[in-house]
């Protein structure tokens, strides 16, 4: 038998996969995994399909196709009013997947440190690992999940050279307010640490909320490397486009890693999306878009007897269900919802590296009304 070392020892099938394929086995309503059910918008399909028929189906520039990239930063100008060079500055990735994992390879040697605040979306720990370097973890709680700042600068050591943030935050639902940004930043210049900013879901605030970017701060988009997803944007989460903004001398960096790890990404879809961009509408009606799904949503896990944790962002519910099931952990209730109820969601413990259990689960509202109506039905059983 051949031997191997893992790098990874600790890394399992996903929750996502796992909860997915709960669902499937059991006929549930899958609002765990964190996916549209219905298409995305029938101009972008058909401009992936003009994109192959005029011929763009060989390798694209390494950084991503020129149109798309200048469509990026034209969007970036309307959306922060900020100057990004296209040339420079944007890169196009396999998903903002592919861009986490660059920018962690670039960035960090081994036995460096970066910070991951928990609960935490989960690829960025394995990528770190895989790098021999070390993860320091600051934890939140619910149900506000508020970051102290103070406990993050505590964290930081002298191997400490990136600090990992995601906002809006999946899964606690958090969007960082102008004031979280500035300790950000005061952070990251006094310990003189570069930033990976997962913004994916840079659209998806409620009521009107604002979304503060580090693109829209001087000092962090100085030392930051922002990163997003058309499959969140566009609802089309299989084509696995999205792109990394940083400065120059941080993207060159950025880019020898990217060069030797995709060299470049899918032809047809980049000239599709830069087409795409073309109507601001396209990810300006977001927000309203998505108002009436959480709505829809709430209402339903209300009824059921769920207490609910207010959101500020993503396309997530969290939801306490302490009067349902005071005694199961937040695995077994997942489970168990999936098996008797008929709906999936996710266990928020799965987030933590720790398992930390507030009895709290996620459910997904990117679904056609009907999804939700038939998902509401079924929690109804447990009123
Ligand atoms: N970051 C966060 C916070 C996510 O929730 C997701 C996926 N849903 C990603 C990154 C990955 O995005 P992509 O599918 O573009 O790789
Ligand atoms: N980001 C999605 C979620 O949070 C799922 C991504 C995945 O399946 N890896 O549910």
């Amino acid at each position: 038998m051949v031997q191997l070392v893992s790098k990874l020892p600790e890394v399992g099938t996903t929750i996502f996969t796992v909860m997915s394929q709960l669902a499937n086995q059991h006929q549930a309503i899958n609002l765990s995994q964190g996916f549209p059910d219905y298409p995305c918008h029938p101009n972008l399909t058909a401009a992936l399909a003009e994109a192959t028929n005029a011929g763009h189906n060989q390798y694209a520039p390494m950084t991503g196709v020129p149109v798309l990239r200048a469509a990026i930063s034209q969007k970036l100008s309307l959306q922060h009013g900020i100057s990004v060079n296209p040339d420079t500055e944007i890169t196009i990735t396999a998903g903002a997947t592919q861009a986490i994992f660059t920018v962690i390879a670039t960035v960090l040697h081994a036995g460096d440190e970066a910070i991951i605040i928990e609960p935490a979306y989960d690829s960025y720990a394995p990528a770190v690992i895989a790098q021999g370097a070390v993860v320091k973890r600051v934890e939140l709680s619910a149900p506000s999940y508020q970051i102290d700042w103070s406990l993050v600068e505590q964290s930081i050591s002298n191997k400490t050279k990136l600090l990992i943030i995601n906002n809006p935050n999946n899964p606690a639902t958090t969007n960082f307010s102008s004031e979280d940004l500035n300790q950000l930043a005061m952070i990251a210049e006094k310990h003189d640490l570069l930033v990976l900013a997962d913004e994916v879901y840079e659209h998806l605030v409620h009521d009107d909320a604002k979304h503060h970017s580090v693109l829209s701060h001087e000092a962090l988009r100085s030392r930051s490397f922002a990163i997003y997803s058309f499959g969140k944007t566009f609802h089309a989460t299989g084509w696995k486009m999205g792109y990394c903004v940083a400065p120059a001398a941080l993207m060159a960096e950025f880019r020898k890693i990217h060069q030797y790890l995709v060299f470049s990404v899918h032809t047809p879809s980049q000239y599709a999306l830069a087409k795409h961009l073309e109507e601001p509408a396209h990810w300006k009606g977001l927000a309203s878009f998505f108002a009436e799904r959480r709505r829809l949503l709430a209402d339903g896990l209300n009824k059921a007897g769920f207490e609910l944790i207010p959101g500020q962002g993503t396309y997530f519910q969290l939801a306490k269900y302490t009067q349902i099931q005071p005694q199961m952990s937040d695995v077994a209730f997942s489970e168990w919802l999936t098996k008797e109820i008929g709906v999936a969601c996710i266990p928020i413990s799965a987030f933590y590296a720790s398992g930390k259990d507030d009895q709290v689960v996620r459910f997904c509202f990117a679904k056609e009304l009907a999804t939700l109506d038939k998902a509401n039905e079924r929690l109804l059983k447990l009123a």
